[in-house]
Parts: C-alpha cells; structure tokens; sequence
C-alpha cells in the first residue's frame, strides 16, 4: 500500500481545512463589518417625490448624494465610475453661477409611481439579492442580505428614477431640464439588466400621458449601447418615436426590440467623430419633419468616449460636446421641451467631459 499518498492526502485535507477556516473566518468579518456599516450609513427610506412641486424658482438640474454608490471602497471592483454624479455637480458649482439651494433635489418615486413602470412580478424580484446581482453584474451581493444589496445599489437608482421623472416634470415647465443621472435605457416594464433595474424612461413617459401633460415623446438615444428598454416597452406605441445610435456590434443586440426604432445609426465598433457626428446630422431633421413630440427625452450616454471598454467607440471629448449641443439646438429652435439623462459612461475622465458640455450648452442657449 502506498502510504506516503495516505500520509499526503491527510496533511493536504487538514491543510485545506485550515485554509476553510481562514476563509470562513475572514468572509464573516467582511459581511459583519459590511453589516454594522450599512447601519452607520442609515440611508433614509422615506424620502418620497412630490409630484405636485413647483419648479419655478429653481435651476432645471437635479441631483441628489444618494446618486453616488458608496461602499467601503467594493464598488472600486466595478468598471463603472459610481462617483461621477458627485464630480460633475461639484464641478458646475465650481464653475458657474449655479448654487446648491437652485438645484432640484431628487427623491424616489413611491409604489404607486413604480408600477407605472414595472409590474408586480419585477418589482418583488427587486427584493432578491441574486436579482440586484444580476442586473449590476456585482458578483459579490448575492451573498449579501436582501436589504444591504438594496441599500448598496437600488437605493442609488431609486433616487435617479424619481430625479428623471423630476426633471422631465420641470423641462415641461422650463423648456429643459438636466437629470445628473438615471437614463436606464436596458430596463423594462418586466426585466432590468445591463446595470439597468429601473425603466426612468418609461416612468417619465407613462405618468406625463397619465398626468394629460404629454402625448407624443420623442426618444433620442445616443448611448453607445441599442436602448432595448424603453424600445420593448413602447413596440408598436405610434405616439412614441425612437431615433437610436449605438455601436451595433456589443451588447445587447436585441433583435425583437430593433423593430421598435424610428432611425437606427447603427455603427461600426471603434468608429469615431466624423462618421458619427455626420450622420446624427442627417438623422435629427429627419426625425423632427416625420413626428411632432410634446416631449424630448435624450440619453446622453458619455460611454461613445474614446477609450471606453464596454462602449467601444472613438468618439472624442469635442465631438461628445458638438453631439450635446447638436440634439440641444434643434429642441430650443422647435421650442420643444427636453429632458437630458446621463445613461452610460464608464471611465475616470467622463465627469469632466459631462460637465463641460453642461457648461456648452448654458453658454449656447443661455439656461442658467
Ligand atoms: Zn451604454
């Protein structure tokens, strides 16, 4: 008999023992500590939209803290950039004359606003850890509670939501309107995905035909990623036009959903400025001579940034500020009420480009 294989199959079984422990041991700190911290953050719960507000003595940008992802340093494990909110609206307080006490400040939409987004089934399926992990491919949450997965990541949405539909409520008022954030353009009315639990475009459109504010909505998605969300949603919806530009070949390549857009500028991987810049040229009249909106609701994704691992575009600082003003322009000369939403935008230097296109457009059109 071979013992010095018995005699290392025992050492190798209490050595991966021990390494068991260890990892046991070390797993448990970590969610206790995670535990007690969610505690100390003590993110409130209560902090419902008010639709009956009035926007009239404020700046149409809105913004909440709880935009921004925070959690002892893990969210540095995504490539999504979970502080950019915070860059861009300090660097517009540094760098215009607009003050915190202007700015609309986000809250969440309660249930009864939700399920005019979602039905039932989706929403119950928010409670799940594995689900929350899903759709932010946050591998790690599905260990966690079902609350601190909530606290971590769909709080944050939840305040984005309710600051589009804000901010679409004030563009009706004023003419425009900027949401820091939300542009969930993956998520429908029975599935998130793609970092998308939420539909905010399909929460916008719903309540303002409810509220009898609006008929027709114009989408403009200029993300780099195929909008599906709200383009599932609105399939066959003749009151709905779609003008969609995305790098056709990365994710998600819904086929189903493409029957649901108006204009499609489907681009080659790594295309840059001139082809899409040219292009969305020819594409913006065109959709404006075919269908008259009530309403314009643009996302301007930033993930169309050179450099972007997931957006795979090359499109350049310049080229992102023209887009912006571009869409802009056309909406003011029609006096068309829009809504901008942030959509995707992964990398470090997005939140400077953002907030210098915000800054654009103020001077261009003189918003604030
Ligand atoms: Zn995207």
């Amino acid at each position: 008999m071979n013992t010095g294989f018995l005699k290392c199959l025992i050492i190798n079984n209490s050595a991966m023992k021990k390494t068991k422990y260890i990892y046991l041991t070390f797993f448990l700190i970590i969610i206790s500590s995670l535990l007690i911290s969610a505690k100390l953050t003590g993110k409130p719960t209560n902090d419902y939209l008010n639709v009956t507000q009035s926007f009239s003595d404020k700046t149409p940008i809105v913004y909440h803290d709880y935009y921004n992802i925070r959690f002892w340093g893990l969210e540095e494990f995504h490539p999504f950039d979970t502080k950019k909110y915070q860059r861009i609206f300090h660097e517009l307080l540094q760098k215009s004359n607009l003050s915190e006490e202007r700015v609309i400040v986000a809250a969440k939409p309660d249930k009864h606003l939700l399920s005019l987004a979602h039905d039932k089934k989706y929403l119950k399926s928010l409670n799940s850890s594995w689900t929350l992990a899903r759709i932010t491919e946050l591998g790690f949450l599905r260990f966690f509670p079902s609350k601190l997965s909530r606290d971590i990541v769909l709080e944050p949405m939840l305040y984005q939501t309710g600051g589009s539909l804000l901010a679409a409520m004030a563009a009706m008022e004023q003419g425009w309107a900027i949401n820091l954030g939300g542009g969930y353009h993956h998520a429908s009315y029975k599935n998130g995905e793609g970092f998308c639990a939420l539909a905010d475009i399909g929460l916008i459109v719903r309540y303002l035909r409810q509220a009898g504010k609006v008929n027709n909505v114009m989408i403009i998605d200029l993300d780099a990623h195929q909008g599906n969300g709200h383009e599932l949603d609105f399939i066959g919806d003749k009151n709905t036009y779609i003008l969609d530009a995305y790098n056709k070949e990365i994710y998600p390549h819904d086929i189903v959903a493409k029957s649901s857009i108006d204009i499609k500028i489907e681009l080659l991987a790594f295309s840059s400025d001139k082809i899409f810049l040219e292009r969305l040229e020819k594409a913006l009249p065109t959709a404006f001579h075919e269908f008259q909106p009530d309403l314009i609701i643009y996302i301007a994704g930033t993930d169309i940034l050179d450099g972007d691992p997931l957006g795979a575009l090359a499109i350049s600082p310049e080229g992102i500020i023209k887009r912006d003003e571009m869409v802009f322009r056309l909406a003011i000369e029609k006096q068309i009420p829009i809504v901008m939403l942030l959509g995707g935008g992964y990398q470090q230097s997005n939140a400077h480009i953002i907030a210098q296109s915000i800054l654009n457009l103020r001077d261009k059109f003189d918003l604030f």
